[in-house]
């Protein structure tokens, strides 16, 4: 980027940042927050104003829109399955296994939920009451082929996620794939995947090939998304091959707790590394419950400062500023009223989505955590599909 429009956008971004300090702070001392992302809100609630036609019933039937639902083509399932042959150190290779290349004879895993849309899918969402699932290239994306492959692979699944759109517009939507290993291809994608696909935000599956998004090589597609004003969702995957070892007795490197670990260590690399300074507007989603950020907050102001301070790195704002400004998660495979509740309090009912996390978790207990929890009509309306078409700007 030019110096001249970064000196620009940085003047620009201390004007905000004054009232943002200012209104986070008062966020944080209230257990109702405010609208948090007003750029892309305008805002609370929906954009459909008061005529709302989903409107809650005894707190029950809600529109629903599922916020991380993972889906792929086969041409992708191929060619994962070749990394999978190919074998090596990653940690993901052990779960991409039993999906892409199990043995022969035994029940196929994930994969036929994943290629298919049109039938077992809707199917499902009818059966559910699910409204509309908002489609992502599934773990590991692109992100583990060769950079031509990857950014091929990631032009060909956008193509296909827009026609599958426009097939299903009320009840599918899409976050575009980019090939992170080549970012002036990735930025190139993303801005066609918005502007020309009309597609709905990104997905990004945490580090690529051991590289982070707080490093400079990855800046231009911190870039684009502030530039095209749209979401990336940084979803896990095994934590990289830094920090593998302790994850590989007893299974723990996927869902269970190692995704959790490397999306939330990436997500506090974004938010001590000073990069977040240089893109005020960026917006950034995590699945499940904030991948425990939240919990984590506190301590993370306490100690975060120093630390950054000691590895040569100045933030302006304190992680929980940070994560006000920038971030909204979603309740992806963390069906449990009380972490709902905690990051209602903790960080405000407007950044927070719901969502099943198909088809690696089962779509009715989803449905059922958000028609049961304690929330309020307005809250489980927000939750269930209003932040949704908000955030991702969901029009249909
Ligand atoms: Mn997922």
């Amino acid at each position: 980027m030019p110096a001249r429009r970064r000196l620009v956008s940085r003047k620009q971004s201390e004007g905000r940042m004054a009232i943002d300090r200012r209104t986070a702070l008062v966020r944080m001392s209230t257990t109702v927050a405010a609208s948090t992302w007003p750029a892309l809100a305008g805002a609370t609630g929906s954009p459909r104003g008061e005529q709302d036609p989903w409107p809650p019933v005894g707190g029950r039937r809600v529109r629903k829109i599922a916020t991380e639902e993972a889906w792929s083509i086969p041409e992708v399932a191929e060619a994962v399955r070749d990394v999978v042959r190919q074998r090596g150190p990653s940690l993901d290779l052990k779960l991409l296994a039993q999906i892409y290349d199990a043995p022969p004879g035994t029940p196929p895993r994930f994969l036929p939920e994943l290629l298919d849309v049109d039938t077992v899918r809707l199917a499902e969402m009818d059966a559910s009451g699910v409204d509309m699932h908002l489609l992502s290239l599934t773990m590991p994306g692109v992100q583990m082929f060769e950079p031509d492959m990857g950014v091929a692979l990631a032009r060909l699944s956008n193509d296909r996620l827009s026609e599958i759109v426009r097939r299903h517009p009320t009840r599918l939507a899409g976050l575009a794939s980019f090939a992170p290993q080549d970012p002036g291809a990735a930025a190139k994608e993303m801005e066609r995947a918005i502007n020309t696909l009309k597609l709905n935000g990104f997905i990004v599956n945490s580090h690529t090939q051991g590289v982070y998004l707080d490093e400079p090589r990855s800046w231009p597609i911190l870039e684009a998304a502030e530039a095209l004003g749209a979401p990336l969702y940084l979803h896990p995957r095994a934590p990289s091959d830094g920090m593998a070892a302790p994850f590989r007795d007893y299974r723990i490197e996927g869902a269970v707790w190692g995704y959790g670990v490397e999306a939330g260590t990436h997500a506090v690399r974004l938010m001590l590394s000073g990069v977040l300074d240089r893109f005020p507007r960026l917006r950034i989603v995590l699945g499940h419950m904030g991948e425990a950020l939240p919990f984590w907050m506190w301590r993370l102001d306490f100690m975060g400062a120093p630390g950054a301070r000691a590895a040569g790195r100045t933030n302006q704002l304190k992680p929980s500023e940070y994560f006000q400004r920038h971030f909204a998660i979603t309740t992806s495979g963390v069906e449990d009223p009380l972490a709902l509740r905690f990051c209602i309090n903790k960080i405000g009912i407007d950044s927070i989505m719901w969502a099943i996390d198909y088809p690696y978790q089962p779509t009715a207990p989803a449905v059922a955590f958000l028609e049961s929890a304690p929330l309020s009509d307005q809250e489980r309306a927000q939750i269930a599909y209003r932040n949704a078409e908000r955030i991702f700007r969901i029009t249909e």
